[in-house]
């Protein structure tokens, strides 16, 4: 049975990659940082051997402790869904170091520690799908938002670089721009929430279905890495 390690799946947008990728005949590990009795809850209906792994992504430590447990329970490692994420919006001016570091530390350095922990699982069972989510807002940047918009940003670089050195591996990395969701983070900036409906050609905001759906097809595919997708109808 193939395996997918999906980070920040307790809530929102990794919760509902989960349950798309287990119904599709998939183990989960199902990352999350504080909200256990809602892993712990989802993971026993998702069957499959799946597993909940409390570890904050960016923490190298706890990360790479995890990436031990995958190669304990599973042996293999088929899919890393690069899911977690903060936002903690603020005006330039006004952010202190601190909450810019958090942002970084969750946002990019959390991607950079799940790939170099957990890639020489999958590189062992023959390669597997990296899948970064990233952000309109690293693409077009936010007022109120440049801390995540930089990180978002950088993930687009992460992707493109790890795609191609772990190509030689038959690891495809790719990144998504999933649309604005109403989840948690969503819903914490509703003038965002309808500037996003205003801006789209469809006026419609996006459902975390269809972007667990198109994470599925991904994987699926044999020829593409490198790419960004966005899976809205805002012009990029
Ligand atoms: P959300 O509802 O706030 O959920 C965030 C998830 O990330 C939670 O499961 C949380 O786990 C986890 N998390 C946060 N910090 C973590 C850490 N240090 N280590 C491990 N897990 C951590 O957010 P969402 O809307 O589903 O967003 C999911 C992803 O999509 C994020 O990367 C976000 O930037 C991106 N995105 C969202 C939107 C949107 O409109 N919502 C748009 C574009 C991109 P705990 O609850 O256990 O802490």
């Amino acid at each position: 049975m193939p395996v997918a390690l999906v980070t920040g799946a307790s809530r929102g947008l990794g919760r509902q990659i989960a349950i798309t990728l287990s119904a599709h005949g998939f183990s989960i590990v199902l990352n999350y940082m504080s909200s256990e009795k809602e892993a712990d809850d989802l993971v026993k209906k998702l069957g499959n051997g799946s597993i909940a792994v409390r570890a904050d992504v960016g923490d190298m430590k706890q990360v790479g402790k995890m990436a031990e447990k995958i190669d304990r329970t599973f042996g293999r490692l088929d899919a890393i869904i690069n899911n977690a994420g903060i936002a903690k919006d603020n005006l330039l001016l006004k952010q202190n170091e601190q909450e810019w570091d958090i942002i970084m530390r969750t946002n990019l350095r959390g991607c950079f520690n799940v790939i170099r922990s957990a890639s020489p699982v999958m590189i062992q069972t023959g390669g597997g799908h990296i899948i970064n989510i990233s952000s309109y807002s690293g693409v077009k940047g936010k007022a109120g938002q440049a801390a995540y918009s930089a990180s978002k940003a950088a993930l687009l670089g992460l992707t493109i670089s790890a795609a191609l050195e772990l190509s030689e591996y038959n690891i495809k990395v790719n990144a998504l721009l999933p649309g604005y969701l109403i989840t948690e983070m969503g819903m914490t900036a509703q003038k965002a929430a309808e500037k996003a409906k205003e801006e789209s050609i469809l006026n419609t905001l996006s459902q975390p279905q269809e972007a667990a759906d198109f994470i599925l097809f991904l994987l699926k595919t044999k020829n593409i890495t490198g790419q960004v997708f966005s899976l809205d109808s805002r012009i990029i």
